[in-house]
């Protein structure tokens, strides 16, 4: 079993980490056991529940529409997921699993709560009405395809391969 799958997403004193935290595991299988369809549906409408509609609807849409493929550094102690559009594949995603982080712009402004540079202030009220999320489709996508399909496509990077992904995951 690859060491990412043990924690999908880290949980802290919040609520909304702990009990997403919490319905990952519930459904988390071990040797490659398959939810079941009434399973998948449970697991869905829970996490819609917690998350949002809008949120959950786009992590599938993600899952439908997107590559999956997981890169390992050649010891396996480290991951990262990279995610690439199927439509457009100049459009790459890569997050590190467990990791609560994305560079996208929904993280970036609805997680991290940050303005863009240049935003103007006539629509600083609508920006910043309370919309605050726990997480964005990608990294949600990520949880899902790693708890749906328990064998995933998988590479082995070199180290210098590995850490130019890996920086520029935090990189701007
Ligand atoms: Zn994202």
């Amino acid at each position: 079993m690859p060491l990412d799958n043990v924690v999908l997403i880290k949980t802290d004193d919040l609520f909304i980490p702990g009990l997403v935290h919490q319905v990952f595991n519930k459904y988390k299988r071990n040797n490659g056991i398959l939810l079941t369809k009434g399973e998948r549906s449970q697991l869905f409408s829970e996490l819609s529940a917690l998350l949002g509609d809008g949120l959950l609807q786009r992590a599938l849409h993600i899952l439908d529409e997107w590559n999956f493929i997981t890169y390992y550094t050649s010891d396996r102690y480290r991951s990262i997921v990279e995610l690439t559009s199927k439509r457009n594949l100049a459009h790459v995603v890569r997050v590190v699993p467990g990791v609560n982080y994305c560079k996208c712009r929904y993280f970036q402004r609805f997680v991290l709560q940050l303005q863009e540079a240049g935003e103007q202030d006539h629509r600083k009220e609508k920006l910043s009405s309370n919309q605050v999320s726990f997480t964005c489709e990608h990294i949600l996508a990520q949880c899902l395809n790693q708890l749906l399909h328990p064998e995933p496509r998988t590479q082995i990077l070199t180290l210098d391969q590995f850490r130019y992904f890996h920086i520029d995951i935090y990189e701007d």
